[in-house]
């Protein structure tokens, strides 16, 4: 429905550099509201306007995320059957997936001794070919001999070698009193002209929804009646020299061909979308998510930021600090920092590198050149342990050649905290190590110069730009100083920040989730590191796999058991593990290991045991560490050779690898363990075969991705990647790394490609978007 408004400002206040507008939608008054004017869609109308729909199923929609003509429209078939040229059964091939056109004859349930099976024969003239379903005594009565069917499913071979089809989906052609919907009242001709979107064309599919009330055929009808009464001008918001690069076809053409493809267009194309339509639609998803997230990365580098000296005196410091040789990729990343931290702009890059490549260090000699400069440095870590652990390397690598570090948790009492705090506000500590939430919520800084954030993969995109925006309006703060009060026109410059990941991000995701970060990779381990055997085995071996492990710390080494549950509810999964890692540490302790040191860690034990327990197994003095999955980032005891993983076949493949990143970080050859108990899933069991197989964590995470889909790829649901509509990463990467190489094009416009107008359009048109999708966050 295409509406008017009237802009009404809302604030009279002259003064405020933003204006704020109420629109109120202006109703027709010359003319009265003509049903013409109600069937003319634009893409924001509401699909209750959808002729068909109505306020009842628009309800239905909405917990498909459908709320607009356009949400509609993004609701793809997720296959097409080809029911122009369909198969004839002669040619059929066991095997294949095939649609079939044909004419019922007869049908019939019958009772096995397992469950009743219903057979379905067809035929095309004299070839006959039999369809089965198992337990489907409710299709009894569905077909009538003399029905024409569709039917899509696998061809297969029953046991005298005659070709069948098991379960296939169907669809009773010109039946169109089937559905809920429009059935009886509806007219003869439009019944007929819903029943030639049936047959003879390509035909899209779509998935059910509703509890199957709404149905591949409910769909096509409503899709079409959406399409017919769309606004036939749809705008294009990206700009034509894009669309030039990568021959984009027109939204409109678009839209139309991927519901309705033409008859010649390829099949193979269609199935694995990438037709002209969807490529479309495809890039233009992704090109406004890149837009962002590039405008996003010019504004940051447009900030003053500070310009860091990297004098000999500071070159010696960061040398002084090393107790090992660099690796040449530590060695380039560090340049890659340093020259950003040389620029006045503000660096804000992200330093990605698989578990044990070494990123500490990199980021303590980062640190020096801050302080070097007369700046502080803030480490944030997302676990207390892990912040206890940098702590404790700091303090060994650091504050050995003089430098001030401190550490601030959660779990310090409250006038530890009150201390620490003041000595940050004072400037004396130099290196303030702490959990996100503590730094970020309440502490003031005198002269915040680096803010590192550690294992960044913990935090979805989202959350990092509101991250960012919050040190933007000095959540970080700085305590106010008497220079700055007095000249309040010069404002603070923003300090640098430096991201670092551990989770092997493959390049294209990395793409888009840090499409506003420059990106830096150690893409190289430490020498001398040997892979970590990986074997997968059943709870039934648990002794051998005891005896393999007193065996290892009967030649001086160390091991890990990890106890890990699954559960929708976080809180409850930490008390689950908890408890089965309580109980295993008892049976481990007094039972299987009675003359070892086995100890315990969790993350429900307070800060003084936690650090207790990490200390002495640094040290050597546990030998046996039983842990929840607290230890999975960033624990580092190179001394550790063994872990063992129960539950291992419930486990994503990236924390996996987090977890066995644990070990193989000594000169000792290492060995992983993952036990599974029971029943095993097929998915449970590919995980476990890639851990076994590979040790590059960018393989795994590659797999991981493929296997359950980006949006569960972080193993947490607030991972707060943005979710897509059309496109899929994997599949579609080539497009994304098109999507942005052009929003960086367009951003740097305009020239002589692109006008001002059609920039201005597209940036328009992504703010809209991503207000939409992302709530809050604000771009530009
Ligand atoms: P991550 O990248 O997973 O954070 P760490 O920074 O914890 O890795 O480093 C893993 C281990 O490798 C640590 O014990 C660290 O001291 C060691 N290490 C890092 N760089 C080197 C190097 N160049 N040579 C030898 N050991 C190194
Ligand atoms: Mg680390």
């Amino acid at each position: 429905m295409s509406r008017k408004y009237i802009a009404l400002p809302v604030s009279t206040d002259t003064s405020a550099s933003r204006k704020f507008f109420i629109l109120i939608p202006v109703l027709p008054t010359q003319t009265p509201l003509l049903l013409t004017s109600l069937e003319m869609l634009e893409p924001s109308t509401p699909v209750q306007y959808v002729k068909g729909i109505g306020p009842r199923l628009a309800e239905v929609l909405a917990a498909k995320d459908i709320a607009t003509v356009d949400d509609l429209l993004h609701y793809l078939p997720f296959r097409y059957e080809d029911r122009l040229n369909p198969r004839s059964v002669a040619e059929l091939r066991a095997g294949e997936m095939a649609t079939v056109i044909a004419e019922v004859r007869n049908s019939g349930l019958f009772r096995t001794r397992r469950m009743p099976i219903f057979q379905l024969t067809v035929g095309q003239g004299r070839t006959r070919l039999k369809c089965i379903w198992f337990n489907a005594a409710y299709l009894q009565g569905r077909f009538q001999a003399g029905q024409v069917v569709a039917l899509y499913g696998k061809v297969e071979e029953d046991r005298e070698g005659e070709l069948q089809i098991v379960q296939p989906q169907f669809e009773l052609l010109g039946d169109i009193n089937e559905e809920g919907g429009a059935g009886a009242a509806e007219k003869e001709a439009e019944k007929r002209a819903a029943a030639s979107l049936e047959i003879g064309r390509i035909v899209p599919i779509y998935e059910s929804t509703g509890q199957g009330k709404l149905t591949p055929r409910w769909f096509r009808r409503i899709i079409r009646g959406a399409l017919e009464n769309l606004n036939p001008n749809l705008p294009d918001a990206i700009p034509a020299a894009v669309r030039a690069h990568l021959s984009l076809v027109s939204p409109r053409e678009a839209l139309w061909k991927v519901h309705w493809p033409d008859a010649g267009e390829s099949f193979a194309d269609l199935q694995s979308s990438r037709t002209p339509a969807h490529i479309r639609m495809i890039f233009d998803e992704l090109f406004f998510i890149e837009l962002g997230l590039e405008l996003k990365r010019r504004e940051q580098k447009a900030q003053t930021g500070i310009a860091f000296q990297l004098n000999d005196g500071v070159r010696e410091a960061i040398k002084k600090i090393l107790p090992f040789h660099p690796t040449a990729a530590q060695k380039r990343v560090l340049k890659e920092i340093a020259a950003d931290m040389q620029t006045p702009s503000p660096m804000r890059r992200l330093l990605q590198g698989d578990v044990g490549s070494g990123k500490t260090i990199v980021a303590f000699q980062a640190a020096i050149i801050a302080i070097e400069n007369g700046y502080q440095v803030a480490l944030m870590a997302p676990t207390e342990i892990l912040a206890q652990q940098h702590y404790f390397s700091a303090r060994q690598i650091l504050e050995r050649a003089g430098y001030r570090i401190v550490l601030l948790t959660g779990s310090l009492d409250e006038d530890r905290k009150r201390d620490v705090r003041r000595h940050i506000a004072q400037g004396n500590a130099q290196l303030v190590i702490g959990t996100h939430a503590l730094i970020q919520d309440r502490v003031e800084f005198e002269k915040l110069g680096l803010v590192v954030v550690d294992e960044q993969h913990r935090f979805g995109v989202m959350q990092r730009l509101k991250l960012m925006k919050k040190s933007d309006e000095p959540r970080v703060g700085r305590a106010p100083s008497p220079a700055s009060e007095r000249s309040s026109v010069v404002a603070d410059p923003e300090p640098d920040v430096l991201v670092m990941t551990a989770t092997p991000i493959p390049r294209t995701l990395a793409l888009t989730l840090y499409g506003d970060l420059d990106l830096s990779v150690l893409d190289e381990l430490p020498p001398g590191r040997t892979p970590v055997v990986t074997r997968s085995l059943p709870d039934e071996r648990a002794p051998e796999v005891w005896d393999f492990v007193r065996k290892q710390i009967g030649a001086g080494h160390q091991a890990y058991v990890v106890y890990p549950v699954i559960e929708e509810n976080p809180a409850k999964t930490e008390e689950r593990e908890v408890k089965a890692a309580q109980q295993m540490h008892r049976q481990l302790r007094d039972k299987i290991f009675p003359n070892l040191h086995v100890g315990l860690l969790h993350g429900r034990l307070d800060a003084d045991t936690k650090e207790h327990v990490m200390r002495e197994f640094q040290q050597g003095k546990i030998e046996i560490l039983v842990a929840t999955t607290v230890i999975e980032v960033g624990v580092d005891v190179p001394n550790a050779t063994v872990m063992v993983i129960e539950h291992a076949d419930r486990f994503g493949l990236a924390q996996l690898h987090q977890l066995r990143g644990r070990i193989g970080r000594g000169a000792a050859k290492s060995y992983c363990v993952l036990m599974r108990g029971g029943k095993v899933s097929e998915e449970g069991e590919r995980r476990l075969d890639a851990m076994v197989r590979s040790n590059d964590g960018f393989q795994i995470a590659e797999l991981d991705l493929e296997l359950r889909g980006p949006g569960e790829f972080f193993g947490t649901k607030q991972a707060g990647i943005p979710s897509f509509r059309v496109a899929n990463i994997i599949r579609d990467r080539e497009l994304l790394e098109a999507a942005k190489r052009e929003a960086a094009f367009v951003i740097s416009g305009p020239n002589a490609e692109i006008s001002k107008e059609e920039t201005d359009r597209a940036l328009r048109e992504m703010r809209a978007r991503w207000a939409l999708s992302y709530g809050l966050v604000e771009v530009g």
